[in-house]
């Protein structure tokens, strides 16, 4: 696509990043027939071909509508049409861009803005969002559902193994997952132990997507960095690699070396994280042989599982069927799931600022999980663990808690 920026963004880094991927874009439309928004909502606007169309003529100097935001706001970022596009087009990347530069040409109402820096006060801070969950779950029947959807019930931590290998590895704790499911990370400390590595588990505070998301990438970036500088001093400390296991704060670490590529100060260091970075699902595998060891010590459990695929794994992180395949490898049997490439609604702080498609997205996916009558629903990422949960008729796990039980630790 022909291109002609407008000189408040020409000659910046942001507008030759997005000059390249608009050029890429050849308007043939595949990417709406797998996005979310557009199959409901069915307007050209709500699809990704015609919100890169929005990008492109507000980066050209068009006039800039609340209208225009509305239909970027709607967009989950779940990158499902970058899986989809024949021309590799960074969607992802651009509608970043496009967003700060519509963000700051139409303010947002006072209320707007006041949930927005909520969500951004809250999130990132661990210890502040345990004290408030704390306080959903005191008065859980009172919040409306939104909230409620958003605070699930106390889980047990479980217990992390103490380091005994020589080889060690970081398991780096996020800002909600660990006050709402403690025993994720744990679980994963366990498997690891099981395949002879031990964890060190690392408190980054928050990895900076959910401000990166809501259009706050400075103060993102910022959270970052404090991030940044914990993993290095564990990897200093001889820690072979980084495990993030929530897939959304994961596919943004992978993003660091790109986010932070123009800063002096962190461009190594972010480039070593992200370097440092290996899924639960390339360790697994990379240590196959002891992992089917340790499988060897325990006796299978022959359970039907639906797994979903969170849109930060398979459209973010590129890792589709893998944990699919170390299910079955465990001797689980994974159970065909409609519409798998679909986003579950949950999207970061989407289930909260836009609830109604939300709600539709979740109610669907339900379904199709559903449907193959698995006896639990396990995923990767604690956002759409707690979505789906919130109404799902079975209990939902990370898959790496199913793996714990099947390995018997
Ligand atoms: S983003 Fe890709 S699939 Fe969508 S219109 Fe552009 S080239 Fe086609
Ligand atoms: S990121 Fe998801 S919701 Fe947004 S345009 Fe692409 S497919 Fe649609």
């Amino acid at each position: 696509m022909q291109t002609n920026l407008a000189d408040f963004i020409r000659d910046t880094p942001q507008g030759q990043e997005a000059d390249r991927i608009l050029r890429a874009c050849v308007h043939c439309g595949f990417c709406n027939a797998t996005c979310p928004t557009y199959q409901l909502l069915g307007d050209e606007l709500d699809g990704p071909r015609g919100r890169i169309y929005q990008i492109k003529s507000v980066l050209e100097g068009a006039a800039v509508t609340t209208e225009t935001r509305d239909h970027l706001d709607r967009c989950l970022t779940c990158r499902s049409c970058e899986s989809t596009c024949p021309s590799g087009v960074q969607y992802g990347r651009l509608v970043d861009i496009g967003r700060e530069v519509v963000e700051a040409k139409v303010p947002r109402s006072a209320p707007q803005r006041l949930i927005r820096w909520a969500l951004r006060l809250v999130l990132p801070k661990p210890a502040l969002f345990g004290f408030l969950l704390g306080l959903g779950r005191l008065f859980r029947p009172l919040l409306p559902k939104v909230l409620k959807d958003a605070v699930p019930p106390p889980r047990p931590a479980g217990s992390w193994p103490a380091a005994r290998h020589a080889r060690r590895i970081v398991i780096a704790g996020g800002c909600v997952q660990p006050s709402i499911a403690p025993d994720i990370d744990s679980a994963a400390a366990r498997v690891v132990d099981a395949i002879g590595i031990s964890a060190v588990p690392v408190a980054i505070g928050c990895c900076g997507a959910v401000a990166y998301h809501l259009n706050a990438q400075a103060y993102g970036l910022d959270t970052a960095r404090i991030a940044i500088d914990r993993l290095c001093a564990a990897l200093d400390a001889g820690a072979e690699g980084i495990v993030v296991s929530a897939s959304g704060c994961a596919s943004f670490v992978a993003e660091y070396a790109h986010h932070l590529h123009g800063d002096p100060a962190y461009r190594a260091k972010a480039e070593r994280v992200t370097a440092a970075l290996i899924d639960l699902t390339t360790l697994l595998t990379r240590e196959a042989a002891a992992f089917d060891a340790a499988l060897a010590r325990s006796p299978a459990k022959p359970e039907a599982i639906a797994f979903h695929s969170p849109c930060t794994l398979q459209h973010g992180m590129k890792n589709k069927g893998q944990v699919e395949r170390l299910l079955t490898v465990a001797g689980f049997r994974t159970t065909v799931v409609a519409d798998s490439h679909l986003c579950c609604g949950s999207a970061g702080t989407y289930s909260i600022l836009q609830p109604q498609l939300s709600a539709t997205l979740k109610a669907n996916k339900l379904a199709a999980l559903e449907a193959g009558q698995p006896s639990r629903i396990a995923t990767a990422n604690i956002g759409c663990l707690t979505h789906l949960a919130s109404d799902a008729k079975r209990p939902v796990e990370h898959w790496i808690e199913l793996m714990a039980e099947r390995l018997g630790v």
